[in-house]
């Protein structure tokens, strides 16, 4: 009797410190031609568990590969005109290389005015319309970080891509939409069939089941179940949610949009979560800093 073969786990924790390692002897070889070290800012609003532990995991990895990192903390009261003051200084600031604006903004800010007021040389998120547009276009720019590190774990683990069909749930303009293109466009990896799926599609069950590579983000835990992925499809979660938990030790647990046990065993490929996107969507906020530092300095 023949046996699915186990599920190989695309383990982005374990090719993220790889990839680090890469970027820290980049970095070496910048400084050793005389460059200052590449420097990240991160503007932190409120106080938001979540938003505050992935910006200490930017910075921790900043130190990690030699950046200079700066964290500008403000309270969740700020105005949108103090907000937009501290952009354009960013923005004008010879010694910042890149920074970003941690998303969610509270609710009386407007987060679209604020990421069209980062200048688009330094927008290492990739959020700004002209990096969106340049992205759809095929054109250089910085591509935002989740997607972009969600093929970077397909190029490393030579996942094929070529002709296969993706399913990808959620349009968002940070994950789905960009990770639609990415996965359409021409280039290894790539040159897939792309069906975007999201919270008006009818028969997701359906959709899902037609997926060689199926990517969930979407931020409802564990929606995917078995019934809905096909026998050998490549699995890639990019949900986190934080699901209460009191035998946890922090009250809660990490939850992605897979139910990853009942699901992993159909897979040929599977990201686990935590461990698989999150720790890749840093390197790639890392590699376009590092992008930016080297584009300012040619400039
Ligand atoms: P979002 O809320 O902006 O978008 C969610 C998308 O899901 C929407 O486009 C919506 O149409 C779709 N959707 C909602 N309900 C649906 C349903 N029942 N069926 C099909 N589609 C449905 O979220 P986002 O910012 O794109 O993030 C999605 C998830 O990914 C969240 O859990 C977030 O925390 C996580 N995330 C993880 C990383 C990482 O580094 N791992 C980075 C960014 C976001």
């Amino acid at each position: 009797m023949s046996q699915t073969p186990p599920p190989q786990i695309l383990d982005g924790k374990g090719l993220s410190e790889r990839i680090k390692d890469e970027i820290a002897s980049e970095v070496t070889e910048w400084t050793g031609q005389g460059h200052r070290a590449p420097h990240l800012a991160a503007v932190l609003v409120g106080e938001d568990g979540a938003s505050k532990t992935y910006v200490d995991h930017k910075v921790r990895s900043c130190e990690r590969v030699g950046f200079k990192s700066t964290m500008v903390l403000r309270p969740a009261d700020i105005s949108q005109r103090e907000l937009l003051d501290i952009v354009h200084g960013l923005n004008e600031d010879p010694n910042i290389d890149g920074f970003i604006v941690q998303l969610p903004l509270p609710n009386h800010i407007d987060a679209q005015a604020i990421t069209e007021a980062i200048d688009p040389t330094k927008d290492v998120d990739g959020f700004h319309p002209v990096n969106i547009g340049n992205l759809a276009l095929g054109l250089p720019g910085f591509v935002p970080a989740t997607p972009a590190g969600i093929i970077t774990l397909l190029e490393r683990f030579e996942v094929p891509t070529e002709g296969r069909h993706a399913v990808v749930i959620g349009r968002s303009s940070i994950v789905g939409t960009p990770m639609s293109l990415l996965l359409s466009r021409s280039g290894q990896p790539g040159n897939c069939t792309v069906t975007l799926c999201h919270s008006r599609t009818q028969d997701l069950q359906e959709h899902c089941l037609q997926a060689d590579i199926l990517i969930a983000a979407v931020g409802r835990p564990e929606m995917i179940k078995a019934d809905m992925v096909k026998e050998g499809a490549v699995v890639v979660d990019v949900g986190i949610t934080r699901v209460k938990d009191v035998t946890a030790k922090r009250g809660y647990r990490l939850r992605g949009d897979v139910a990853y046990d009942e699901v992993a065993p159909k897979c040929s490929w599977i990201t686990p979560v935590p461990g698989g996107v999150g720790p890749m969507t840093i390197v790639s906020l890392l590699r376009n800093t590092l992008l930016a530092a080297k584009a300012k300095a040619e400039a």
